[in-house]
């Protein structure tokens, strides 16, 4: 069997998870944050450690993936790889860092499979990148790339921006939760899954693969049931919570 083969495979493997994860987490909360039951899922990490370790492949080893590709040296997919590395550098070496530390724990269990279900993800989208995809040089000025390169942007500010939201309300000394307000909260209760569905949405339009949209895919089936139960949790858990709220999707759900 050829690389190319494998790889094919693998992208379909991809589609067939992101369906067994939405149908699976639309019965059991993911265990981490507010979900997680202490000591149910087995030994746990510091939620900061966690969060900087399984999201180590997706930085660093897509880059080394990249790398080691034919056309690594082409403009194309280095714009492609900046914009990857913008999210995950971010995601891997700041988020976590911002993150209010104290007291914070996750299951080893959920920051391994994180960890391995980047490894997978970072080889099939470095690959699809920088070996198997072919790009013309003008793929730059191309409308799905210049589209997708906007949707991605607008998805980043959104999800990094409603982050900030929710993290800010974790000053020192305020633990627990409150009713976040304000930019993406206006609409929806979870603005930065949202926003993260859209960046990949872009990514993988940018990109034009199925490696970009097998990711996408299972984006939007990890986190949609995700939203779906942080937002029955607000409600129940706030009287006061604004009823016009939706879960994910602004007016709709
Ligand atoms: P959450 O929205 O559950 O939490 C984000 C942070 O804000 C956590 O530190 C959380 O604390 C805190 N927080 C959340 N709500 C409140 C509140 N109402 N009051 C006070 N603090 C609050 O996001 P996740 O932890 O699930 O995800 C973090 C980031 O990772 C997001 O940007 C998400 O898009 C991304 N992600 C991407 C995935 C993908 O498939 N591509 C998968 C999972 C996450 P605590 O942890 O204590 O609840």
């Amino acid at each position: 069997m050829t690389e190319a083969v494998l790889h094919g495979w693998l992208v379909g493997g991809l589609f067939v998870m992101a369906a067994a994860t939405c149908a699976v987490l639309l019965w059991i909360d993911a265990p981490y944050g507010r979900h997680l039951r202490p000591g149910a899922w087995g030994p746990e990490v510091s939620a900061r450690l966690g969060w900087v370790l399984m999201e180590l492949p997706a930085s660093v080893f897509f880059f080394l993936v990249f790398l080691a590709g034919d056309a690594a040296g082409e403009r194309v997919p280095q714009v492609l790889a900046g914009l990857w590395l913008c999210h995950y550098l971010h995601r891997n070496f700041v988020y976590p860092l911002r993150m209010p530390a104290a007291g914070r724990t996750m299951p080893v269990l959920v920051a391994a499979g994180g960890f391995a279900f980047n490894l997978l993800n970072a080889y099939l989208n470095a690959r699809a990148v920088s070996h198997f995809g072919r790009y013309d040089p003008d793929w730059l000025t191309d409308p799905r790339f210049l589209a997708g390169a906007a949707v991605f942007a607008a998805g980043f500010a959104l999800n990094v921006h409603s982050d900030h939201i929710l993290l800010r309300l974790r000053r020192p000394g305020r633990t627990g939760y409150a009713i976040p307000r304000g930019g993406g909260f206006r609409l929806v209760s979870c603005p930065n899954y949202l926003g993260e569905i859209i960046e990949w949405g872009g990514w993988a339009l940018a990109a034009w693969s199925s490696a970009g949209l097998a990711f996408f895919a299972y984006t939007a089936a990890n986190l949609g049931p995700r939203a779906r139960s942080h937002h029955r949790w607000y409600r129940a858990r706030f009287r006061d919570y604004p009823p016009e709220r939706k879960a994910l999707i602004p007016w709709l759900a």
